[in-house]
């Protein structure tokens, strides 16, 4: 984009990419959700591995007051703790000494959330005899400590301490490459998932995704909620995300994205479920096969640790956020910077100042001679109208694009063609609207349902004129679908010169 365009726009959105923010202790207060909204936060995630589903009803209604509030659409995404594998609790919260060189059991807890105890047996919440063998590594508590397995039989696995260290109560466990013998999603998680919706949550992601079955799961258990329960209309459309962390997801990544509306790139435990040289290398080829997609990308997990206790990022983390914006992520995440962090708003407004400022210095490569997809099949009428639109927007000095969107398909086709102007996304449902919150460069803007093309085109130009997002003279694209009301119909595309 130019300067001349960009001066141009001062009442438009600074800046494309995304800001999702992990709500917890240090900012879930009506005034604490106020602050994070005004400081940038588009996306609020409630995640499952803490509190109950009580507290996360309560927060998607403040959520939902907040934004109203201050006139902004702020979706609620809802992250299933899946198949996490957690140790069990210590007896007076001590820790384990567990030193280098010494051997230790691991068994199953015969009931959930038992203790280890001071003998050397660690409990964990699920019998993993079967899914390792000898040799084979086991990881706990994010990676710090490493156990090699000796024997696997009977329920129990005698392991030798690689790395030592002090284990806590309720430490992660990770079984690197291993296909883990648990359900993709527990009891808790069509639990958490039920209240979720319930709630009306906007996105729903699930950890540990290991395959498309998986992705299947969830869909059809969002369908079966949504069938049983025709008083939360819209319920079934809520988006799914898998959150992308075990190596076996990544074998499978295109038939896993092929059934997402969505994905994130969650570095937490993939650097420890794989080597953490793997994890930038992952990192774009995640992004670049979404892109592939036409799916929103969240790059999520440690993106300002250091923020969780400084007032300023350090300086790799400060580059991490910009080279995920240059990598084509549409949305970035922050998890205990703003959960429990002490400078919540500080890191939101630290990321939005280091995403205007990566977008400003380097506009990501466009591929104009993407004509087809990545099989080999043309694009659908409302994709080519989408690359078009991107396409004018890169010859003219265009001031915005304005969408007509029934689900926010339409919205999500713009975006990943990259056009370098804002895109005004008009949408009569407020689901739809808050959905478009995590898609790249997408502003949502409440407007009623048409019934004419000439209505249309008009009260595009008018409302957009009225929030001071264009002026006269400037050129406006319209893209809708014509006639009105059927979901996936884009097929117009109409250039402007506002006032004339
Ligand atoms: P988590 O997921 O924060 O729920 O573990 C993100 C990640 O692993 O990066
Ligand atoms: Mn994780």
């Amino acid at each position: 984009m130019t300067s001349a365009v960009r001066s141009a726009l001062a009442a438009a959105p600074e800046r494309r990419a995304k800001i999702v923010c992990t709500l917890g202790p240090a900012c879930a207060s009506p005034a604490g959700i106020r602050e994070l909204i005004a400081a940038g936060m588009d996306v609020a995630r409630l995640n499952c591995a803490h509190g109950d589903a009580a507290w996360r009803a309560a927060i998607t209604t403040e959520v939902r007051q907040a934004a109203a509030e201050l006139g902004r659409e702020v979706g609620v995404l809802l992250d299933l703790a899946g198949p996490k594998i957690r140790t069990g609790g210590l007896a007076n919260s001590e820790r384990l000494a567990l030193a280098e060189g010494s051997t230790v059991t691991l068994m199953a807890a015969a009931a959930p959330g038992e203790s280890a105890d001071a003998s050397g047996v660690i409990t964990t919440s699920h019998d993993l005899a079967s899914a390792v063998s000898p040799g084979d590594v086991i990881l706990l508590s994010d990676g710090l400590i490493e156990l090699r397995v000796e024997t696997a039989s009977g329920g129990a696995i005698t392991c030798r301490v690689i790395n030592g260290g002090e284990l806590a109560s309720h430490q992660g466990v990770n079984l690197p490459g291993a296909r883990l013998p648990i359900p993709a999603m527990t009891a808790q998680d069509m639990a958490d998932l039920h209240a979720g919706l319930a709630a009306g949550v906007d996105f729903v992601a699930l950890s540990f995704v290991q395959s498309a079955a998986d992705v299947d799961l969830l869909r059809q258990a969002i369908l079966d909620w949504a069938a049983a329960h025709p008083e939360a209309p819209g319920a079934a459309a809520t988006a799914i995300i898998p959150k992308l962390e075990k190596p076996s997801a990544i074998t499978e990544l295109d038939a896993i994205l092929s059934r997402s509306n969505g994905v994130m790139v969650a570095r937490g435990d993939l650097g420890v479920e794989l080597p953490p040289e793997q994890v930038p290398v992952l990192q774009k080829r995640i992004i670049r096969a979404a892109r592939r997609h036409h799916i929103p990308v969240i790059t999520a997990t440690q993106m300002l640790e250091s923020m969780t206790a400084h007032p300023r990022p350090t300086r790799a983390e400060a580059t991490d956020v910009a080279n995920a914006v240059w990598d084509g992520s549409d949305a970035l995440m922050l998890s205990g910077e703003t959960a429990s962090g002490q400078y919540p708003n500080a890191a939101v407004r630290m990321m939005v100042r280091i995403i205007t400022e990566a977008e400003g210095a380097h506009q990501e490569d466009f591929e104009p001679r993407r004509r087809r997809r990545e099989d080999g099949t043309p694009h659908s009428i409302p994709e080519t109208i989408a690359a078009a639109v991107a396409t004018a927007a890169r010859e003219l000095p265009m001031a915005a694009i304005a969408v007509y969107t029934q689900s926010g398909e339409t919205a999500r086709q713009v975006a990943a063609f990259r056009p370098p102007c804002p895109i005004y996304a008009l949408a009569a449902e407020p689901r739809v609207r808050r959905r478009l919150g995590l898609y790249w460069g997408v502003t949502p803007v409440a407007s009623p349902e048409m019934a004419t093309t000439d209505e249309m085109l008009r009260r595009a130009e008018r409302q957009l004129l009225e929030h001071a997002l264009i002026r006269r003279g400037q050129v406006l694209a319209i893209v809708a679908g014509v006639p009105f009301g059927i979901s996936g119909h884009t097929n117009l595309m109409r250039l402007v010169r506002v006032g004339e």
